[in-house]
């Protein structure tokens, strides 16, 4: 199988309160624009497995899986805080243990079917939950799927991770837990910390012991838009990939980079994604027998934006063009679902929104952090020197 889709509908009931922002509605939309477009048979379709508690504490302290499963009576109790849980990023609901794990299962499931050869890629959109740590869930993540799949990969697999992450916020939970982890190394693209939650991923985040090297960060300015995002990226992917030598990718795709998300401030469009994709794809199938396990991650303009951008990353995933215009019937059941307009074309067009005046010194910036990661990083993964 070229790309299987990791799917059941128990992966939609991770869901807080009726306001939360982590909508999985996306996640639904999605699969169902996919179908409508005629780009999944049948069989690429693989229900998730169960991920064990002995899986979960691959990644994360018995203490925490102690206080979720506490939380996910719906008991509000003393210390929850110190675990991150009945916050206003991560509420006490009850199923809420039941809910995560099953993410990290599906993500789990991704990492077999790639690592035994069943599938070259796979994608769990509902997984990519980057910001959950050892010890405390974060920023909408209760358990950290990506972490729980690399450790496992690693253990069961022997293998070399690569993991790059483009989601608008850096994948902080991922590049603590493998921090000193020189087998590990973590890749985040990310409007800077300067302005965006979590506050971190900055160039000096190289890592620590072992791992000095193994963590890399490309800051943003706010203001990016497509060109300057894609020139960084392909200014750092390839050669990264080639320093590295990685036995397979693990891919955060969040979409809140777009212009319509409501929680960023990066100005970018849905073609993006589909480009960065490809270009991993590509890399993957030079340097490690194509293996890619992809998720989702960010992503809150949940009508207008997520279910085009991530068709668009599946189709990439399976190495095929999508078709640009959305089928009617569908864009109708969006409209009266939402009570807005939606864009009727996958790909938005090049004069969709106003550019920004912020142009010319963003890409400047961005320019010159990407210098520094250089400078900062690859001496360090290559030994190549200074001066490459
Ligand atoms: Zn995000």
């Amino acid at each position: 199988m070229q790309t299987a889709f990791v799917w059941d509908d128990a992966l939609a009931s991770y869901r807080f309160t009726a306001t939360h922002p982590m909508n999985p509605r996306r996640l639904q939309l999605t699969l169902e624009l996919i179908r409508r477009l005629g780009l999944i048979e049948a069989d690429q379709v693989v229900a998730p497995r169960r991920a064990s508690d002995d899986e979960l504490l691959l990644a994360h302290a018995p203490e925490l899986v102690d206080a979720v499963r506490r939380a996910s009576a719906g008991e509000v109790f003393p210390g929850a805080a110190r675990f991150g849980l009945g916050t206003d990023d991560v509420p006490i609901v009850e199923g809420m243990h039941d809910a995560a794990a099953h993410i990290v299962g599906a993500t789990l499931t991704a990492a077999e079917l790639v690592m035994s050869g069943r599938a070259k890629r796979a994608f769990n959109i509902s997984g990519g939950l980057h910001h959950a740590r050892r010890a405390e869930s974060a920023g909408f993540c209760v358990y950290n799927d990506l972490a729980v799949a690399i450790r496992w990969m690693q253990k069961q697999h022997g293998a070399r991770v690569l993991y790059i992450d483009y989601d608008a916020h850096h994948g902080d939970g991922v590049q603590w837990i493998f921090y000193d982890d020189p087998d590990a190394l973590t890749l985040s693209f990310h409007e800077s910390g300067a302005f965006l939650f979590p506050g971190t991923g900055f160039v000096e985040e190289t890592g620590a012991g072992d791992g000095v090297g193994y963590s890399v960060n490309m800051p943003l300015d706010a203001h990016t838009e497509d060109d300057s995002f894609e020139a960084v990226f392909r200014a750092l992917v390839p050669d990264i990939v080639k320093a590295y030598e990685p036995d397979v990718i693990v891919l955060q795709c969040g979409c809140d980079a777009h212009v319509l998300d409501p929680l960023t401030h990066l100005r970018c469009t849905t073609g993006l994604f589909e480009r960065m994709t490809r270009l991993v794809c590509d890399v993957a199938d030079e340097h490690c027998e194509g293996r890619v396990v992809a998720t989702g991650g960010g992503g809150y303009a949940i009508y207008k934006v997520v279910p085009r951008a991530w068709t668009l990353v599946w189709a990439a995933l399976n190495g095929i063009d999508a078709p640009d215009v959305i089928p009617d019937d569908y864009l109708r059941m969006l409209r009266l679902e939402c009570g807005e307009l939606v864009p009727s074309t996958l790909r938005d067009a090049p004069d969709a929104f106003l550019p920004s005046d912020r142009r010319a010194a963003a890409t400047e910036t961005n320019t010159r952090t990407l210098g520094s990661v250089r400078r900062a990083v690859l001496p360090l993964l290559t030994g190549w020197g200074l001066g490459f």
